[in-house]
């Protein structure tokens, strides 16, 4: 589904920045993998490459067997910054409706996407409010419908539940799993909190520090059914936590894989 090779990203100012050095790496069309790092790590520049919102140095970026150079049709990303990703002067619906449109969805067939992809982050019955009426919770799970709403083949999530709080965010984890096993599409999720990727995650990519290679890459050999008590108290999320939360330990202090 997703091929990164030897992407490199290097911001060129008075003062050029190495962000991204070397990653490689894949995902499979219906994986749901999880990239953590350290803050400043580049995994917001990584994901902006991969949405073909930047351009890379080096290296590339093969989405369905097309390199990527601008944002590709099948692709939807939810970012952190739901307040700013939102249209304020519109309702719920039309923020939801609005990439159909561009998309050139038929009237009716935009109605019943909108529709279901309301119902299924449970917002059905506020979809006349405005996004400035709603919770941050609430807001961020409209930026999940429309992203949902649009089918797309891959979905990126660049620390989407960072701003909101504990309970909100467990429950935000389950409908990402929830809507991830019914809808069957690919999910890559950035995130710097060990313990969501770990419970969200069939697989961790952990990046180093700037400027940023893979670390190491660790299966999530859960259950597939997660649970927010059950798997949280599972010993092996114990035991995957303290493995992922070293080698982000031994990123932050400069750690690098062997060349
Ligand atoms: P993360 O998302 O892991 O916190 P970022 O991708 O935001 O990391 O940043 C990685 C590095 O790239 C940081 O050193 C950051 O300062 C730098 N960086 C990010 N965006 C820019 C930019 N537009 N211009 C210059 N440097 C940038």
């Amino acid at each position: 589904m997703l091929e990164v090779r030897g992407l490199r990203k290097v911001y060129e100012g008075a003062r050029s920045v190495e962000a991204v050095r070397d990653l490689t790496f894949a995902v499979g069309k219906g994986e749901l993998v999880c990239i953590v790092g350290p803050s400043g790590a580049g995994k917001t520049t990584l994901l902006k490459c991969v949405a073909g919102l930047l351009g890379c140095t080096s290296g590339s970026v093969v989405l369905e067997g097309e390199t990527v150079t601008g944002p590709p049709p099948g692709m939807a990303v939810v970012f952190q910054e739901y307040g700013r990703s939102l249209f304020p002067w519109m309702t719920v619906w039309q923020n939801v409706e609005r990439p159909l449109k561009e998309k050139r969805v038929p009237k009716a067939e935009r109605r019943r996407l909108v529709s279901e992809a309301l119902e299924a982050v449970g917002l059905a019955d506020v979809h006349h409010s405005h996004p400035w009426q709603l919770s941050g919770g609430m807001q961020q799970r409209v930026a999940i419908a429309r992203a949902v709403a649009y089918e797309p083949h891959i979905l990126l999530m660049d620390e989407p539940f960072a701003a909101v709080d504990a309970q909100t965010r467990a429950d935000l984890e389950d409908l990402v799993r929830a809507l991830w096993q019914r809808l069957g599409v690919t999910v890559l999720f950035v995130t710097h909190d060990i313990d969501e990727s770990i419970y969200l995650g069939q697989r961790v990519i952990v990046l180093s520090n700037a400027p940023t290679v893979v670390l190491e890459e660790v299966a999530v050999d859960l259950p597939g059914e997660r649970d927010q008590l059950a798997t949280r108290s599972d010993p092996r999320f114990a035991e995957l936590r303290a493995r992922v939360y070293t080698l982000v330990q031994r990123a932050k202090e400069g750690h690098r894989p062997p060349e």
